[in-house]
């Protein structure tokens, strides 16, 4: 078979099973409208929890930023690239999620190769919740561990498995907030099971940070699990932080030894200068402003109130991703559809995204948002038909 058959094969398929992708190409900022294809869309379908990412403040400190140390850090942190704003960086997420120490990474799916991959080998195991974010599942294979995934957060099939486990490490990884579902992981179960299996526990807090536990510290504040209970914390500053990075925070010799083994730390160029000293802006922010937090729950809680009322399938999600399930991937892309004819962006997730079977339309709020837009997308939703 040649390439370009093989290419337009796989592209057909895709487009057979209403699974082909399309970018849209946004001539915004990120904020509560976006701008797609010259129309103004009421925008409900980013990560950008607290409204930083468009934030004043924050694009200043960039802006000053690139003034005082460039656009580029100009090697990996290893070699040249680690500058003072990186590590200022550092210790103020350390401060922040409360531990010796904390490890920037460029992005946090290199964040989670690098953990994960450092951590196991061959002969060790990485236990995962099924519903995992893909760049840790992908971490798993990377591994070359033995990757075992456990029911969708329940702490008994994980302790099952977990009793079964031959010799070797054991990582038991998860999301803290499932990024497409929403819901929180049981934590406290969870880290119980590890105590009693030696097994060392891992959580990614992508959709945590920023948003859940006092100050925003996350979901392990949230739960009140130490680095005892705990002992690799990963999260990711594209979100509720509104910038770009990620990082890993626990004890010195964790840090120390990803330092030296995680190969997406070493052999990569260390993000912007610039996108630090951002970062810090709005983790001082995202820190100090508690109303962000508590606007974004009262957004959250009236759109729950308004789609209860109308009977639309609300997943079991108290946080700010809320989605609507479908069923299938067709029906998803129609109702997206409908609802950016009436000036709504809500992205449909189709499989391999979710599992076969559950596409749904997830909706995510910000801190951003205004009540009125949110009971401009409870009237779209129900004229959209979406009622069960
Ligand atoms: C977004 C996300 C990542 C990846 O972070 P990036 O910085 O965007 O690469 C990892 N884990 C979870 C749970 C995420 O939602």
């Amino acid at each position: 078979m040649t390439l370009q058959a093989f290419l337009e094969g796989e592209l057909a398929a895709r487009r057979e099973a209403d699974l082909y992708r399309r970018r849209r190409v946004s001539e915004s900022p990120a904020g509560a409208e976006i701008v797609i294809d010259g129309r103004r869309l009421l925008n409900f379908a980013s990560n950008d929890y607290l409204g930083l990412a468009g934030h004043p403040e924050v694009a200043k400190a960039l802006a000053r930023g690139a003034e005082r140390w460039g656009a580029g850090s100009g090697a990996a942190h290893l070699v040249t690239g680690h500058q003072a704003p990186h590590h200022a960086l550092e210790a103020e997420l350390a401060a922040f999620t409360d531990r010796p120490r904390a490890l920037l990474f460029s992005t946090g799916y290199m964040a989670n190769l690098g953990i994960v991959a450092a951590l196991l080998d061959r002969g060790d195991t990485v236990f995962e919740d099924r519903l995992n974010h893909a760049s840790l599942l992908d971490a798993g294979i990377l591994s070359r561990a033995r990757l075992r995934r456990y029911a969708h957060a329940d702490a008994a099939d994980l302790e099952t498995r977990l009793a079964a486990a031959e010799s070797g490490r054991r990582l038991v990884v998860t999301d803290g907030v499932f990024s497409m579902d929403g819901d929180v992981a049981p934590l406290p179960a969870l880290a119980a099971a590890c105590a009693r299996h030696d097994a060392w526990l891992m959580v990614d807090d992508a959709h945590g940070l920023g948003v859940l536990g006092v100050g925003g510290r996350g979901s392990l504040a949230a739960a009140d699990l130490d680095m005892d209970a705990v002992p690799v914390l990963m999260g990711t500053l594209g979100k509720a932080f509104g910038t770009f990075g990620a990082f890993v925070a626990g004890s010195e010799a964790l840090i120390e030894y990803l330092i030296q083994a995680a190969r997406p730390y070493v052999y990569t160029t260390a993000l912007p200068a610039a996108v630090a000293e951002a970062t810090r802006a709005a983790l001082r922010l995202a820190r100090t402003e508690d109303w962000r937090r508590e606007k974004l729950a009262a957004l959250v809680q009236r759109f729950r109130r308004g789609a209860n009322e109308l009977g639309l399938p609300l997943m079991a999600s108290e946080t700010p991703i809320q989605p609507v399930l479908l069923g299938s991937a067709e029906r998803a892309l129609e109702v997206s559809a409908r609802l950016q004819e009436a000036g709504i962006l809500v992205p449909a997730i189709r499989p391999p995204t979710v599992p076969a079977g559950t596409a749904r339309l997830r909706i995510t709020f910000s801190a951003a948002h205004t009540e009125a837009q949110v009971d401009r997308l409870l009237a779209a939703l129900d004229e959209a038909g979406v009622a069960a």
